[in-house]
């Protein structure tokens, strides 16, 4: 998942898909030329789960 803060409303919308028009679901802004960030949630599970994998392997 994909994350974008509006520049007008500062809220938060998500998308698995940046590469699509992407419109503020809050105030119809388009936010298709604003860098999108990787989604919160998974941004902090994926390095544990990575970390957690090279170590068993090593040991
Ligand atoms: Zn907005």
């Amino acid at each position: 998942m994909l994350r974008k803060t509006c520049t007008r409303c500062d809220k938060r919308s998500f998308s698995s898909d940046a590469s699509n028009r992407w419109i503020c679901p809050y105030c119809q802004k388009d936010l298709t030329h604003v860098l999108a960030e990787p989604s919160e949630m998974r941004c902090r599970r994926w390095p544990l789960r990575v970390f957690k994998l090279i170590r068993s392997r090593n040991s």
